[in-house]
């Protein structure tokens, strides 16, 4: 069997895939997880979608599909999840073909019975 991309051990279909076509997801991790899954299958309509209104102004698609696409997807770490809030390492190869980590911190906020991600910091960067 092959595993879904964010990692867990269970099929896309039966883990982000659904999700992502519009499954709501039941916690801020499998949120997080979904939308690395949306990187990896450049679902770009879906992270605009799952980013809550209120930051969903200072999207820019256009960037959010050339990251998704330049990028080659490797691996999700989840660091730590919490309610609220997951930290995770995504390892990817730029378009250089070089290893990249992408590590963030994303808090989530549960609006109208719907997780979205909020905004994300980024430990180890100034
Ligand atoms: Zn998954």
């Amino acid at each position: 069997m092959k595993k879904c991309f964010c990692g867990a051990n269970k099929p896309f279909s039966g883990c982000c895939g659904p999700i992502i076509k519009g499954l709501t997801a039941d916690s801020a991790e499998k949120l997080m997880r979904s939308r690395y899954s949306a990187y990896v299958t450049h679902a770009i309509d879906y992270l605009i979608e799952t980013t809550h209104a209120s930051k969903r102004a200072g999207l820019v698609r256009k960037e959010i599909e050339e990251w998704a696409k330049t990028n080659v997807w490797q691996q999700l770490e989840i660091v730590s999840a919490s309610e609220f809030r997951v930290e995770f390492k995504a390892y990817f190869k730029d378009r250089k073909g070089k290893n990249q980590v992408h590590h963030e911190q994303s808090m989530f906020v549960y609006d109208n019975a719907v997780w979205y991600y909020l905004e994300g910091e980024f430990p180890g960067e100034p």
